[in-house]
């Protein structure tokens, strides 16, 4: 068995507590506008095509995104940060695209974890079936969970899928006692609205435990690569928020009664 994988990043200190490895699985079932990594949204290792301007200069080439990997690669390369772990109360996040695609092998990987004895996330969109949450759940310590928008019609607008299935397994994470981040991409004029706030708002108050929330700052980093890739960019002007847009949802969100932070 192999998993594709699109990345892996030493160090890695936004994905979860301590000092972690976060291991990028490819491929997702979302296309959000404002995606940082649209390359890496196909699951198949395709040669891309590439057009970059080198001293005024047109220069094409080919590559390859991500690679095919065993379990005991991967777990060689986990045993590369193990020290870190140890020392800082980290640990193994596995995220994505959409890491729950591939959720056998990353089972396999979650189990590798548990027996070496550490922590592990897991990032998820959430768009995934029950019976695959379900099964990792036993074996996951935290989610990193998107929350994108809480109105269908505008979630399908952005992302490509409703938000049905993403709020169920919100739902069924919180009854099966799961520790979860809420990750909250905040994109101006998108997702922003205060009525769309205050019903995310509500439904997290209704869920059984209070979790933390993330707000990630919407930034522009990536854009380049639609160019790069011929894939359509649909964030043309728009811009990233500035402090006070952020600072009025992060109040928002303390106001109401939950522990908010920026960023990470
Ligand atoms: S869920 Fe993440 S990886 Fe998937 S399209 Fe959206 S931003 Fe990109």
């Amino acid at each position: 068995m192999q998993g594709v994988i699109f990345d892996i990043k030493h160090f890695a200190i936004h994905d979860g507590p301590g000092i972690r490895q976060t291991i990028f699985f490819k491929g997702c079932p979302l296309s959000c506008w404002w995606c940082h990594n649209p390359e890496s949204r196909n699951i198949e290792l395709l040669c891309e095509e590439t057009t970059d301007m080198i001293d005024g200069v047109k220069v094409n080439s080919s590559n390859i995104q991500g690679n095919k990997y065993s379990i005991e690669e991967v777990v060689k390369e986990i045993n590369k940060d193990v020290v870190f772990f140890e020392d800082s109360k980290g640990g193994v996040t596995l995220s994505g695209g959409e890491p729950l695609i591939q959720h056998e092998f990353v089972k396999k990987v979650l189990l590798e974890c548990k027996r070496m004895e550490i922590h592990t996330c897991v990032d998820t969109t959430g768009n995934i079936s029950s019976d695959v949450i379900i099964d990792i759940s036993g074996v996951t310590d935290l989610f990193l969970y998107d929350l994108k928008h809480i109105d269908d019609s505008k979630h399908i607008k952005y992302t490509g899928v409703s938000n049905s299935r993403i709020l169920r397994n919100l739902k069924l994470l919180d009854e099966l006692k799961k520790d979860i981040w809420i990750r909250f991409p905040l994109i101006p004029g998108f997702n922003d609205d205060e009525s769309d706030l205050l019903r995310m708002m509500e439904l997290l108050s209704k869920l059984k435990h209070t979790y933390p929330i993330s707000i990630l700052p919407y930034h522009k980093i990536g854009s380049h690569k639609y160019r790069r890739y011929g894939i359509d960019y649909k964030m043309e002007g728009i811009n990233e928020p500035t402090e006070n847009q952020i600072l009025r949802v992060h109040n928002m969100f303390t106001n109401a009664g939950f522990v908010s932070t920026v960023g990470g």
